[in-house]
């Protein structure tokens, strides 16, 4: 029973490995393994965004606000960003692609309402 807790708890607060393995998965599960992240890592000073990435270099960063949510709503903002890597802004082809992610309309709602609940607004982007 612990031990399902203590895992279930480093779902919801992966390590930078542990995120960026996680993108290995969401990527070759809902985007046939095109977005190939370098890195996947929390970050603390982003105040108004949950996530960014550099297509340039591959790089993703997550906000660290997201520690603690479910799993499902942080790999949302992951496979937002990954989708980022192949297309950069957000356009038709970007929303059908992270579409694919089946609890992608769920977590935004989640978002809207966790930042509404915590008097901010970060955006996705
Ligand atoms: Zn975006």
């Amino acid at each position: 029973m612990l031990d399902r807790l203590a895992a279930k708890e480093r779902r919801r607060r992966p390590t930078d490995e542990g995120l960026l393995a996680r993108a290995n998965e969401l990527s070759a599960r809902y985007l046939d393994g095109k977005p190939k992240p370098a890195s996947v890592r929390w970050v603390d000073n982003q105040q108004h965004r949950w996530g960014s990435c550099t297509p340039e270099n591959a790089t993703i960063r997550i906000s660290t606000r997201l520690k603690g949510l479910p799993e499902w709503v942080i790999d949302y903002v992951i496979i937002h960003e990954l989708v980022h890597l192949l297309v950069p802004s957000h356009g038709p082809r970007f929303w059908a692609l992270v579409e694919q992610y089946p609890k992608a309309e769920r977590a935004r709602g989640f978002l809207e309402g966790f930042s509404t609940a915590a008097n901010t607004a970060p955006e996705e982007c």
